[in-house]
């Protein structure tokens, strides 16, 4: 009899969480370590990196073509500094005074790209060859990683968490041709609990595992965990909050050694609302609990990782399919996103309410007035400091002024070491202190409305491509190339033509976002989503015939004389594309 493979799918529940009621210097400590552990990684990289280079240009080939590519690229920027100053003189970015030196620099950057294939081929010989010495380099990196962790002073879980984040950075690393960067330290970072063979959910509230364990309360006991403001209970039966599960979630931290050498295990407590209830046929496979820096607060939460074993799913409604051409275009209500096509009605769009919208706008504006905030409160400070300032003040002072960019923080960190000389222009000092903290105020508020309308946004396309990955089986979408929109040079070293405020609202449409939740909501429906790369633009669905491209969203058809709608036109188009293979079948 064959055997069904058993399927598992991965389940994660994410939950805000209050701050830890019993934290303390030694957790604090740990997430200090944690971070110097990963520059510690960085650090071994990049060595290792140096010594690799420098077997690989040890052959005299890769050499000269090393050498031939970074001539190329120092001249090309001479010629940069060039435009830059002719730009200067004529005060004006483009024009007949930078034509020369665009052309010169297209035409060099083309020259690179030639090489670089080349250059590619010649790096892959050497590999090859000197497999021994790489292989030996790989090994010492290898053993300085393990050497590391021993002296990292941290607990299994948690070095474990920063090697596998060291691993999957440098893969991404190398395929991009980037460096790991590494991390200031500014109290943010996280704890993981792996559970070695899984728990359940039923175990995980029994607490009778000490890695992580959560005890459900009563909400008035919750009430007291969080200070003892009870707040009025919302939970009326059938509401929103009527399911809300509260609790205090316990989780191991580390576990070391005491003064007479017995065994310590440091748990840290949080209280917890479960918004929603978790998968209680699920398997927990691992927890992470992180601390992330807002402002001058911290923000907690903690995401649970389950694996659930499920049939392979088959979606009901598999003879359903349409096109979908995801796009942006500010219309009435709202920014229409995407137009969809199902061969029965008229095209349907998904239009981001205009609230949404108007909120995004409003924290890119705040972000301006930041911006121009700590500019004149440069300019300001500039004025007032005199040269009696004390030293330490001057020095501060003085880093201020070279900075090419005002920072808010750089501000602060000034009025900051103000305070500690209270002679020095105590009423200067008090304007500069009131100027700050504006901006700080101005900041939080950014933050906090920017982290809320960025989740907003994301609920709204989770919840359209939930919708239509259920009724519909399979699903077309136009390949067009997102990160090619991103980028602002065509290959060819021109830039593109996207209107800076047509970037604008592509920004605000983020519809690689609304394209991963279609992909990832068809995984849980069933849905099949085929990406077609065929000129669904360019071609009119009435005739045939291929439309010059233009600008507008309505376009007309020279052949049959035919208007519509640009989108809707590539939506047919994609449907059409779906539909004839289908009937084919
Ligand atoms: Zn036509």
């Amino acid at each position: 009899m064959a055997r069904i493979d058993e399927f598992k799918r991965f389940v994660i529940r994410q939950y805000g969480l209050l701050e830890p009621l019993n934290w303390d210097q030694d957790c604090a400590e740990h997430l200090y370590l944690k971070n110097k552990f990963w520059n510690t990684l960085v650090e071994i990289e990049r060595d290792h990196r140096t010594a690799y280079r420098i077997v690989i240009d040890a052959d005299e080939a890769v050499a000269e073509m090393n050498l031939k590519i970074q001539d190329i690229k120092d001249y090309i920027f001479a010629q940069d500094e060039q435009r830059k100053e002719a730009r200067k003189q004529h005060r004006s970015k483009k024009g007949s005074h930078t034509k020369a030196f665009d052309e010169k620099m297209k035409e060099l950057k083309g020259q690179v790209r030639e090489l670089s294939p080349q250059a590619k081929e010649l790096r892959q010989k050497v590999r090859d060859q000197a497999k021994e010495a790489l292989g030996q380099l790989e090994q010492q990196r290898k053993e300085a990683v393990k050497k590391a962790y021993q002296d990292s002073g941290l607990w299994w879980s948690n070095y474990n968490d920063v090697i596998d984040r060291y691993n999957t950075a440098r893969v991404r690393a190398m395929k991009t041709g980037t460096e790991l960067k590494f991390h200031r330290f500014d109290g943010s970072g996280g704890f993981r609990c792996q559970i070695q063979g899984g728990m359940t959910v039923e175990e995980l509230l029994s607490g009778r595992y000490n890695i992580a364990q959560i005890r459900m309360v009563d909400q008035g006991c919750f009430a007291e965990l969080r200070g003892g403001l009870e707040r009025k209970s919302k939970q009326s039966y059938g509401s929103r909050n009527y399911k809300r599960g509260y609790g205090v979630l316990s989780i191991t931290v580390y576990t070391d050694k005491d003064e007479g050498g017995k065994h310590r295990r440091r748990m840290l407590d949080f209280a917890i609302i479960l918004h929603r209830p978790l998968p209680v046929e699920a398997t927990l496979k691992e927890l992470r609990v992180v601390r992330k820096r807002i402002g001058t607060d911290f923000r907690w939460d903690v995401t649970f990782t389950f694996t659930e074993k499920a049939a392979p799913i088959v979606h009901t409604h598999p003879e359903k399919f349409c096109g979908i051409k995801l796009g942006w275009k500010a219309v009435k209500g709202g920014l229409r996103v995407a137009t969809i096509f199902d061969g029965e009605s008229k095209p349907s769009h998904i239009v981001m309410p205009q609230v949404i919208v108007d909120k995004l706008i409003y924290v890119e504006g705040l972000r301006a007035r930041i911006d121009t905030m700590t500019n004149e409160n440069y300019e300001w400070l500039l004025k007032q400091v005199n040269e009696e300032a004390p030293k330490s003040l001057a020095e501060v002072f003085e880093s201020l002024k070279r900075a090419k960019h005002p920072h808010p923080a750089k501000f602060a960190k000034m009025v900051g070491t103000w305070s500690n000389f209270e002679g020095y222009l105590p009423d200067v000092f008090e304007k500069a202190d009131l100027r700050q903290k504006m901006c700080r105020r101005l900041s939080l508020e950014h933050q906090n409305l920017r982290d809320k309308m960025l989740r907003r946004r994301e609920d709204f396309y989770r919840c359209r491509a939930k919708e239509i990955t259920e009724e519909f089986g399979v699903i077309v979408l136009d390949k067009m190339d997102l990160r090619w929109m991103a980028t602002r040079e065509k290959a060819n070293g021109e830039p593109t033509e996207l209107h800076p405020k047509a970037r604008h609202t592509r920004n605000l449409a983020a519809i690689s976002v609304l394209r991963e939740w279609i992909v990832k909501q068809s995984a849980k429906t069933g849905a099949q989503i085929n990406t077609l790369n065929i000129a669904s633009s360019t071609i009119c669905h009435k005739c045939g015939s291929k439309v010059k491209a233009g600008s507008g969203i309505v376009r007309s058809c020279l052949s049959c004389g035919t208007s519509w709608d640009k989108d809707e036109n590539a939506a047919i188009n994609l449907w059409r594309a779906i539909s004839q293979v289908a009937n084919l079948k």
